[in-house]
């Protein structure tokens, strides 16, 4: 048995040899050491299966260090890496949704930096509160009387539910029970918040009656949900906020308004359809509106809460508000995002979002012309240039669409789907889409031209 170990090299053998002391230079003693002894494992138990292997203990500790160096690469390499968003959905929730405007990457970049005033007052010198500043922008731009921010809507939705509904019940459309990505579930929030769901009406028809018949004495909230990535069409009757909010008034409850993604501005101004704003909300009688701070509002993941200042107050002080508060860094880029809306001409040359929207066919158009011929030159495949339609995305105006222009690179059978994913290999992911026995990369969201051209020629070394 000590004979089939002699080819065992110790630790400091392999930390000795050149790529063993290249490793502790990049990524440290601690770590170079922990893989370099899960090598010498390896080693061990393959030479006490096989104790008859001939092995140099000196090529050994040479090859553990070289298994080392690239496991610890490897692992080194970043998960969350920069993508081109070609998929053609603007808001993509798996690709981080918003982008953010320049004003709110440097707004974000300094509150990481420097101290600042976060839940400080300059004019006292005493405590000031964390959300402050930012609330009353909401409150400028949205006309509601109050604002509490949070996290993100899920946080926002489940935060009302417990400071106003704990322990009674609040009523629902059973048309209105989403589900959004997976994981937020409107029966599920309300069970986490302490508040029990009742559903009133059917899956398709909900009167003004249904909701009136199901309010009694432990009714606490009247509940609307935006119905954010399906339509219900057909047979239907939905009541809305217009038709609810004198009832709620009558019976003396609190009608919420769950947006969803909350537009503060007339969208129609960039070609897309008139979603309700966060301003019709309140108008139309919502006592409270939630929504998100990453979907067209065009800013960081942040949840908010507006309206009727008792209720607000009541969300903010309450103990789960704190769990789910917004960090510094958020704070300020929302700061920054909020601002732009005070000039709404301007929108779509400041927010991403809305420049994604807003840019027209005929320039994606020329961009596809440009691109064609040099994609094709680099992957040796032919392209077309093809109509093709974008989705806002993030549950936003689930059938909406916007013409859009994609290249289309035809691949028969299963090609398709490793074609698509050698552009996932390269440097800078690209993500299209497969539709039709090809790979689409619509343009509506490539910002950056020769970033993308520029790492094809990487594409050539990669089997498709
Ligand atoms: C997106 C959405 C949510 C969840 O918002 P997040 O900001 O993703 O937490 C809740 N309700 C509706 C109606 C939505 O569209």
């Amino acid at each position: 048995m000590g004979r089939a170990f002699a080819g065992l090299p110790s630790v400091d053998e392999v930390l000795r040899t050149r790529c063993g002391q290249d490793c502790v230079a990049q990524f440290g003693h601690t770590a170079t050491v922990a893989v370099v002894r899960e090598g010498i494992d390896g080693l061990r138990a393959l030479l006490k299966a096989e104790p008859a292997m001939a092995s140099d203990r000196s090529a050994n500790a040479d090859r553990i260090a070289e298994d080392t160096h690239a496991a610890l690469l490897a692992r080194d390499a970043s998960r969350m890496v920069r993508v081109f968003n070609l998929t053609g959905t603007v808001l993509h929730t798996n690709l981080g949704r918003a982008l953010y405007a320049a004003d709110a990457v440097n707004a974000a970049t300094q509150a990481m930096r420097y101290p600042l005033a976060l839940e400080y007052d300059l004019e006292t010198g005493r405590r000031g509160q964390r959300d402050d500043a930012v609330c009353a922008l909401v409150a400028e731009l949205t006309g509601a009387e109050d604002a509490c921010l949070v996290n993100n809507n899920a946080s926002a939705v489940l935060l009302v539910l417990a400071a106003l509904g704990k322990g009674r019940e609040t009523i629902v459309s059973r048309g209105e029970l989403i589900e959004i990505g997976g994981s937020f579930r409107m029966p599920s929030i309300m069970e986490a918040a302490g508040t029990r769901l009742r559903e009133v009406g059917t899956t398709n028809r909900t009167h003004l009656k249904d909701y009136r018949a199901a309010i009694g004495p432990e009714t606490a909230l009247l509940m609307k949900v935006h119905t954010s990535n399906y339509l219900v069409q057909g047979f239907t009757k939905e009541t809305g906020v217009t038709e609810l909010a004198p009832l709620a008034r009558e019976a003396g409850l609190p009608l919420i308004d769950d947006l969803g993604s909350g537009t503060l501005v007339d969208l129609s101004r960039w070609g897309l359809v008139r979603e309700r704003t966060v301003q019709d909300a309140m108008r139309d009688g919502a006592d409270l509106v939630t929504f998100s701070g990453d979907k067209l509002l065009g800013g960081p993941q942040a949840g908010f809460i507006v309206g009727r200042r008792d209720l607000v107050r009541a969300c903010a002080t309450h103990p789960i508000k704190r769990a789910v508060r917004l960090d510094k860094v958020r704070l300020a880029a929302l700061e920054a995002t909020l601002k732009l809306y005070r000039d709404p001409d301007r929108l779509a040359g400041k927010l991403p979002t809305f420049a994604a929207f807003a840019r027209p066919v005929d320039a994606l158009k020329a961009l596809a012309e440009r691109l064609a011929p040099q994609v094709a030159a680099i992957t040796g495949r032919s392209v077309e240039i093809a109509d093709t339609h974008s989705q806002i995305g993030s549950g936003s105006l689930p059938l909406e669409t916007i013409p859009s222009v994609a290249l289309r690179l035809p691949a028969s059978g299963g090609q398709a789907d490793r074609l698509a994913s050698s552009f996932r290999r390269l440097p800078i992911p690209v993500i299209g889409r497969v539709e039709g026995g090809a790979v689409l990369f619509d343009l509506r969201c490539l910002d950056d031209e020769e970033a993308f051209l520029a790492q094809l020629d990487a594409l050539e070394a990669q089997p498709c």
